[in-house]
């Protein structure tokens, strides 16, 4: 399972304002012929820009 959920805050550098923390409003599974992968819908807590980060799910280390 994701360690990602709704609500979370990530380190991701907004492409509008440059703030270093994004807001996630959604995490979504998505499967690949491969592999699995989530992704993130986030908004920049300060301009509300939003934007998506995909997160391979071999790279997640799950505890
Ligand atoms: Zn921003």
């Amino acid at each position: 399972m994701s360690q990602y959920q709704a609500g979370d805050l990530i380190q991701k550098r907004c492409m509008k304002c440059f703030h270093d923390e994004a807001k996630v409003m959604k995490v979504e599974r998505r499967e690949f012929k491969e592999k699995s992968a989530v992704i993130l819908w986030c908004q920049c807590p300060e301009c509300g820009m939003n934007d998506d980060e995909l997160i391979p799910q071999d790279e997640v280390v799950d505890k």
